[in-house]
């Protein structure tokens, strides 16, 4: 599905990301897993084609779904990012119009969908139901500040999986939530690869949570991946020095 080759990002001369290369299968979950600072999200924005302007990428190969989005036009890019790809951040709130209540947002992306004709129009009230959330009432009802952030983060997975993204970029999207939450919000992404077929890219600092989750794991040290493997492989084989203390860490 997407196939990335020396990956570069530096912002003001200063790179941040140093030439990655992986390739996703569909239907996957890649982690990526580093510290603090390591260049995760930079590397989540850059794939999104979402960096702010300071920022300098460039990339051998890039390749999504067939298309080259190396050289992609900001109307291809436009339109990929409608049907191909979706992004959660870890602060959901960026994502909903706080004056408009989430009924309002759940309309627009099931109009949008309706409009692709990909879906019969689903009832906003029987998607919330279906995965857990028994309030959705009184959610759908609500302003965006008015639910929790955790609350929020489901809401959004709903609504990204409504619209069926082949690719499906998470960067950290249970940081600062309490465990329960958690494996809610992740068992939600891990719904939505089953049912809707999406590719996910899953960022994190938790390799529990990417142990869990992941099919493959890509480990990020100063802006580059320095081994990827599946859970079993990195956790019985540690190679590089930061994954070992990555490893002692979580023990
Ligand atoms: P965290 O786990 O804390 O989210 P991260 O791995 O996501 O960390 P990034 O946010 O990707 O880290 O940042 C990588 C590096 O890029 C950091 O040194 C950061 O200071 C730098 N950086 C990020 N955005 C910008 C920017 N807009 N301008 C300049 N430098 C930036
Ligand atoms: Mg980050």
């Amino acid at each position: 599905l997407l196939d990335v080759q020396d990956l570069r990002v530096e912002f003001s001369g200063k790179p941040v990301v140093k030439g990655i290369s992986f390739h996703l299968n569909r239907g996957e979950t890649f982690g990526i897993i580093g510290e603090s600072g390591s260049g995760k999200s930079v590397t989540a924005l850059a794939l999104s084609h979402l960096l702010p302007f300071n920022a300098l990428r460039s990339s051998q190969v890039f390749r999504f779904d067939g298309a080259d989005m190396a050289h992609a036009s900001s109307a291809q890019i436009d339109r990929l990012r409608g049907a191909g790809w979706a992004m959660i951040f870890q602060d959901p709130s960026g994502a909903f119009n706080p004056v408009k209540r989430v009924d309002w947002h759940m309309k627009q992306v099931l109009d949008r969908v309706a409009l692709r004709g990909r879906d019969k129009r689903a009832d906003p009230v029987a998607l919330l139901q279906a995965v857990g959330i028994e309030s959705a009432q009184r959610v759908l009802h609500s302003y965006p500040f008015q639910l929790s952030g955790g609350m929020l983060q489901r809401v959004l997975i709903v609504m990204v999986a409504a619209m069926r993204p082949k690719l499906i970029i998470a960067d950290e999207p249970t940081t600062n939530l309490d465990k329960v939450i958690e494996n809610q919000i992740l068992d939600l992404l891990a719904d939505a690869r089953r049912r809707v077929g999406a590719t996910v890219i899953l960022i994190t600092h938790d390799l529990l949570v990417a142990q869990r989750h992941c099919d493959r794991i890509a480990v990020m040290y100063e802006g580059e991946f320095v081994e990827t493997g599946t859970a079993a492989e990195l956790l019985g084989n540690p190679r590089h020095p930061y994954t070992k203390a990555l490893l002692e860490s979580s023990r």
